[in-house]
């Protein structure tokens, strides 16, 4: 098969698999025990904290583990909001962020937070200039993606947050890292960010683990009360081994991403070059900012699900649009301005880091033989 729906979910690395396994057979304990057992528990958490905080580029103090990065985002959002937005009432986003960050924006802005949303260009980018002038003295957070999930468009992240910083210091910044961690470095200092989330499972660790950065004084509401597990921020039994699945995961891949990104732009590039061989074919990323891991375009007059279940009957597996939005017209496109009849044939390729030309010239194979066939039946 060839499996190009990497931005959804990854195939669990060996190093992760074996180390999940590890912590449910024999280092079971609960962490929080007084005794060995318990105390290996806790071991393996400050492993797999060191190695997501390395991976960062931070202290491993500022790392929380949750659930995943939906988990880490609502925390965030609404967690900033409660210290923060007391008397300051106004929140900057842009538009194109995922639903685990907008969803619970929106929620505040029925509370009766003023929400400004920073529409991106055509090609999918956000004006850093647009977004730095949206935050005034009264914004509370300030919140960008570094790499979109439909579109892989980077975002000018560093770019928007040292400004913020500069100009309004007490504003508080938070950057949904989950399609950019282990695949553009990211030193959490240099990003300006107070709040960094990524997410295991977008890295070959498995489902159900993700982490935040919480830059030292900046005080987030916990969501989940209880025991005080995480320092108090995220309550509740940490669940050891997918956490260490997670570190182990960043400690195998971590030190290959620069030949990992290589070859992703390599596989791009190829990519690129045979879409623009199609003249049915509209390719929606941009051809500059781009994450060379994810690649979106449109064949025109095929509906995205009829192209996607005609690749998957050739165990060609890719996306239409993200993985989240479940089939539903993607957001992120119509506020990139595509007409609807391309957004509705838009399909969402996304490598690994294990990508090959070959299974390139599959994909290409398969829909120009889909093209000519569903075309016609049409
Ligand atoms: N943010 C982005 C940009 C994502 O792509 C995803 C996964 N689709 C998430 C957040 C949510 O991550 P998780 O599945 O770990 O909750």
């Amino acid at each position: 098969m060839v499996y190009l729906d990497n931005a959804a979910t990854t195939r669990p690395c060996e190093p992760a698999v074996s180390a999940v396994f590890q912590n449910m057979v024999e280092d079971y304990g609960n962490p929080s025990s007084l005794h060995k057992i318990g105390l290996i528990a806790e071991q393996n958490l400050t492993e797999a904290r060191k190695s997501v905080a390395a991976a960062l580029v931070c202290d491993p103090q500022c790392i929380v583990f949750t659930s995943g990065a939906t988990e880490c985002n609502n925390t965030a959002v609404f967690g900033i909001a409660k210290n923060y937005g007391k008397r300051k009432k106004k929140i900057v986003v842009s538009a194109v962020e995922h639903p685990s960050v907008s969803e619970p924006v929106k929620q505040l802005e029925e509370q009766g937070f003023e929400v400004v949303r920073v529409k991106p260009s055509r090609d999918g980018t956000i004006a850093a200039e647009d977004f730095i002038a949206a935050v005034d003295e009264n914004t509370c957070l300030a919140s960008c993606m570094m790499v979109n999930n439909e579109t892989g468009a980077i975002q000018p992240v560093r770019r928007i947050f040292s400004a913020i910083k500069r100009d309004h210091p007490e504003c508080i910044t938070h950057c949904d890292a989950v399609q950019g961690f282990m695949k553009i470095p990211i030193k959490s200092a240099e990003l300006f960010a107070d709040v960094i989330v990524v997410s295991g499972h977008k890295v070959h660790a498995v489902k159900g683990v993700g982490a935040m950065y919480i830059r030292k004084g900046i005080r987030v509401a916990p969501l989940l009360l209880g025991g005080g597990q995480e320092k108090n921020l995220r309550s509740g039994t940490e669940s050891v081994p997918l956490i260490a699945g997670f570190g182990a995961a960043v400690r195998a891949l971590m030190p290959t991403m620069p030949i990992a990104s290589d070859n992703a732009d390599k596989i791009r590039t190829y990519l690129l070059k045979k879409l623009a061989n199609l003249e049915y074919v509209t390719v929606n990323s941009p051809v500059e900012s781009s994450s060379p891991y994810i690649i979106n375009f449109s064949v025109e007059g095929i509906r995205s699900e009829i192209m996607l279940h005609y690749l998957e009957e050739r165990e060609i597996y890719v996306s239409s649009g993200s993985a989240c939005a479940k089939g539903a017209h993607s957001s992120v496109l119509s506020e990139m301005g595509i007409p609807s009849k391309l957004a509705d044939s838009a399909i969402r390729v996304s490598l690994s880091r294990t990508t090959t030309m070959g299974e390139i010239d599959q994909l290409i194979n398969a829909i120009r033989e889909g093209y000519s066939s569903l075309a016609k039946t049409k």
